[in-house]
């Protein structure tokens, strides 16, 4: 359910300090504490899964509801045009081993991305 040394777990127990800008009982998002982007916000489940390769059939409604929460915060930011990414595993760029979909928004974005 959560991991003790996760520190997006504890981000969603709120047992460390976020902006976080939009929460449910089953998802949180808050501010990137190294921001890419005018708007780069994360977008995480409260429970610890840990990568992509760890989502089960039973995810999918709490998957969904990340890619919804961006939608709306971005909206609500009045950004029409933004980037949604998450990465899987370290080679792709990932981290912080408990899955997040990164928001951002307020400048021009390249493809590919490095
Ligand atoms: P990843 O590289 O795993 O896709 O993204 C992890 C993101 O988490 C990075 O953009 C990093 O800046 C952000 N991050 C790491 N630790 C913290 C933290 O303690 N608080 C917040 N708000 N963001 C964090
Ligand atoms: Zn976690």
């Amino acid at each position: 359910m959560s991991d003790p040394n996760c520190i997006f777990c504890k981000i969603a127990a709120g047992e460390i300090d976020s902006d976080i800008v939009h929460e449910t009982d089953d998802i949180v998002a808050f501010t990137d504490l190294n921001p890419q982007a005018p708007m780069h916000t994360l977008i995480i489940p409260r429970r610890h899964i840990a990568t992509i390769n760890d989502l089960a059939e039973s995810d999918s409604e709490v998957i969904g509801q990340l890619f919804l929460a961006a939608k709306a915060i971005a909206a609500r930011e009045g950004y029409t045009d933004y980037r949604v990414v998450m990465n899987c595993n370290a080679d792709a760029g990932q981290s912080v081993f408990h899955v997040h979909l990164h928001l951002l928004g307020g400048r021009q974005f390249g493809w590919p991305p490095g």
